[in-house]
């Protein structure tokens, strides 16, 4: 079955739960998932809810779990490239149909590692493996060579009115 490239972007609630939804569709038809998670670092409930699946979805953080305010320090660089160049290594291997790399647009955007990291893992994939990119601010570039956009666009959410990130809704 041919793969193809699917981009969540846009400043809408939706994006990282909707690579949660794929990755439990995916597994429940057999196939292995990786799910590369840029920026955070922490016990999110996905991944405690994710180990009951583990023979089939493997789940790595590549980020500090710090506020990125202003400049990245050069942990989040290490550790975003060392993430970048990992998934590389697991695209090319073909042992994984679906690979999610999640918060990897703002990776970018946040000048971690460069589009260009994207663009070579969706040039260089393996023709079967689906490729998942989310994070607000897609670049434009990643726009163009991906087969699937889907913008969450925010009409309401209560993050405006206060309401900070809650276990088991959005953590
Ligand atoms: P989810 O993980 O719930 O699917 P998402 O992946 O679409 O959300 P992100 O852009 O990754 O959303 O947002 C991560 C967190 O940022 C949210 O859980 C929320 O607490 C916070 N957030 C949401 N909306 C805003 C906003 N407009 N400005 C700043 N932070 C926000
Ligand atoms: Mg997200």
């Amino acid at each position: 079955m041919k793969g193809y490239v699917h981009v969540y972007t846009g400043d809408g609630k939706g994006k990282t739960t909707a690579t949660l939804g794929l990755s439990i569709r995916a597994a429940g038809a057999g196939l292995k998932v990786f799910i590369a998670q840029f920026l955070k670092r922490g016990n999110y409930s996905e991944i405690k809810a994710l180990k009951r699946f583990s023979d089939l979805i493997t789940v790595e953080q590549f980020g500090t779990g710090r506020l990125l305010k202003g400049k990245p320090n050069p942990e989040d660089i290490e550790r975003a490239q060392k993430g970048i160049e990992k998934v590389k290594s697991i695209v090319s291997s073909g042992n994984y149909k679906m690979v999610i790399l999640d918060e990897a647009n703002v990776a970018v955007k946040l000048g971690l590692f460069p589009a260009e990291d994207l663009l070579y893992i969706i040039a260089n994939k393996p023709e079967e493996v689906e490729i998942v990119i989310t994070g607000r601010n897609a670049d434009q570039k990643v726009i163009e060579k991906a087969d699937l956009v889907t913008e969450m666009k925010e009409i309401k959410h209560y993050f405006q009115k206060g309401v900070k990130a809650r276990v088991g809704i959005e953590k």
